[in-house]
């Protein structure tokens, strides 16, 4: 998608403070962080919305999970605790429409968002 700002992101075309990337995801800090830790998670390819990401890609989305765990344990976020978050579409809160799983952590967060 050549107007999509995290497609870039994934091409290297907009900088970013990355965290960690392989060669199908890529996690960077979020520009706008809403805790004290707040990396996105995201697969380099294209997907606007959760509901657009077939069946077939479920391993894809497990890899965009224990990725943020991985980042969460080596940000000593595991013990204390931290959140994993989709958002979809309006109702959802989305914003960008390529989908990211955010990590959020280094403070107690409530519940429910709003
Ligand atoms: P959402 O509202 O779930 O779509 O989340 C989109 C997130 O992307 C927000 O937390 C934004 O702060 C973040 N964001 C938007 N543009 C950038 C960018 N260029 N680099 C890093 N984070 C961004």
């Amino acid at each position: 998608m050549s107007d999509c700002i995290f497609c870039k992101i994934a091409n290297h075309e907009v900088k970013a403070r990355i965290a960690f990337e392989n060669d199908r995801v890529i996690a960077f800090h979020d520009l706008f962080p809403a805790a004290p830790v707040h990396l996105l998670i995201i697969p380099k390819a294209h997907f606007s919305t959760l509901n657009e990401v077939p069946a077939e890609q479920a391993g894809l989305l497990g890899e965009l999970m224990t990725t943020a765990v991985q980042l969460a344990k080596e940000l000593n976020l595991a013990e204390d605790g931290y959140r994993l978050v989709m958002n979809c579409n309006a109702n959802g809160g989305q914003s960008v429409y390529h989908i990211h799983l955010h990590l959020l952590g280094g403070r107690k967060l409530t519940w429910p968002p709003g």
